[in-house]
């Protein structure tokens, strides 16, 4: 984007734009007064603009011609903002505030429109305002549809096995939740995670999934108990958003949520992501909290761009997942293997457990099981599924 830092100047009475005039840029009054009449300056004065304030913005926003005059009341200074510093970001911003500024702007033009004959030069919304509407009135009501589920019961989780390569037994599980939408069908986490997380409903979701994870887990557990309880006790893997590491009273509540169980922390981990990490400091103590209450930690999607290295140098972890792109190409790509095995070696050293993620076919397994990975998880042994199956596993 190639931007101008001209100023231009008016000397007093001169005509800045007209009414219809194309909207290319917006202004900032650096010094002097400008004054907005609906055409001429015969009529009546809309508005007086001085020093700091902005102009020129609306046909800017929704690429429509200019829907007043402006006139130098003063001679004028004027700071020229390109259309793309405004339209640049407002592209990359959430649909609602586009949405809801679309809908502002038509009101406005709708009460300055109605008093001049330049009506439909004016009026002429460009042919994708509608989407821009539509695509933010969707989201909140996708939003609203979101809060009801929760409230109705309609986001449940499934349960994925992780496998023990060694004992080739279930050794524990990642709860992944999903969305039972009436019209929709099943929604899945990416849709709804992000929606949850930019409007606060995380917080509520986050413990909702989380208590039923540690329900299921006590579940599981007797469950394998009357079938074999010689083995390791099993462990679920719960996925953890920013929004609700950093909610107050998380940790207290999830204590509570094992206590309630009968579970002990030391089988639940926590799955968080590097795009979570953003101030080490503050990762850290919160890390260190989740240790204290003797939760584990993972870190998930690890070698994905989100999860890497410096990750394991400042934060201590007990498990990483390494993501299905290294796993998927152990069989195509020599390197996998190789950066598979330095990982392995490198998690052992550091005391870590090491799940690979993604496995969809027994040469990946055995391949995996040979260089050491302690867990895999993938199509090949299980898909995510329904609690009542899982008893059938384990
Ligand atoms: P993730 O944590 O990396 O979860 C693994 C995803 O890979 C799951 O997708 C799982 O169904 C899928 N998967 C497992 N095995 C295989 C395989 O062999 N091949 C392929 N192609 N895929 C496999 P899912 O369930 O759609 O979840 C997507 C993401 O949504 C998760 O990625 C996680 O980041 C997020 N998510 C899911 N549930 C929750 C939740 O309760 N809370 C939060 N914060 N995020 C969640
Ligand atoms: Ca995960
Ligand atoms: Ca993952």
């Amino acid at each position: 984007m190639e931007l101008s830092t001209h100023k231009l100047t008016f000397k007093k009475g001169q005509r800045v734009f007209k009414v219809g005039d194309e909207a290319l840029c917006a202004y900032i009054v650096e010094s002097g007064t400008i004054d907005l009449y609906a055409i001429s300056q015969e009529d009546e004065l809309i508005a007086s603009l001085s020093k700091g304030e902005l102009l020129g913005e609306m046909g800017v926003i929704d690429k429509s011609k200019r829907s007043v005059s402006a006139f130098a009341a003063t001679d004028l200074e004027l700071l020229v903002i390109d259309r793309e510093q405004i339209t640049k970001r407002l592209e990359k911003s959430d649909p609602i505030i586009r949405g809801v500024m679309e809908v502002l702007l038509r009101r406005i033009r709708n009460m300055l429109g109605t008093s001049h004959e330049f009506d439909e030069v004016v009026n002429h919304p460009s042919s994708d305002d509608n989407s821009i509407v539509t695509e933010g009135l969707d989201k909140i009501r996708f939003e609203k549809e979101l809060h009801q589920a929760l409230e109705k019961g309609d986001i449940n989780n499934v349960y994925q096995p992780m496998v023990c390569l060694k004992s080739g037994k279930i050794a524990g599980f990642e709860a992944l939740s999903r969305w039972n939408h009436p019209e929709k069908g099943m929604v899945s986490p990416f849709e709804f995670i992000t929606l949850a997380e930019e409007s606060d409903l995380i917080k509520t979701m986050g413990l909702q999934i989380f208590d039923s994870a540690c329900k299921q887990l006590a579940e599981f557990q007797k469950a394998r108990d009357r079938v074999n309880n010689n083995l390791s006790p099993l462990f679920m893997s719960i996925n953890v958003s920013a929004a609700q590491l950093t909610s107050e009273n998380f940790f207290a509540d999830i204590f509570a949520i094992t206590k309630n169980y009968n579970i002990d922390p030391a089988n639940i981990k926590i799955e968080i992501t590097e795009s979570l990490v953003v101030d080490y400091k503050k990762v850290k103590i919160w890390i260190d909290d989740c240790r204290n209450m003797g939760f584990k930690l993972s870190l998930d999607d690890f070698g994905t761009g989100y999860s890497g290295f410096q990750h394991l140098l400042e934060l201590d972890f007990h498990t990483i997942k390494i993501d299905q792109a290294f796993t998927l190409s152990i069989e195509t790509n020599p390197k996998s293997l190789i950066m598979l095995e330095v990982i392995t070696d490198m998690a052992n050293r550091m005391n870590m457990s090491v799940v690979a993620e993604g496995i969809e076919d027994l040469k990946s397994a055995n391949k995996l099981k040979s260089i050491g990975v302690d867990y895999a998880q993938g199509y090949y042994f299980f898909k995510p599924m329904q609690a009542s199956d899982v008893c059938k596993f384990l």
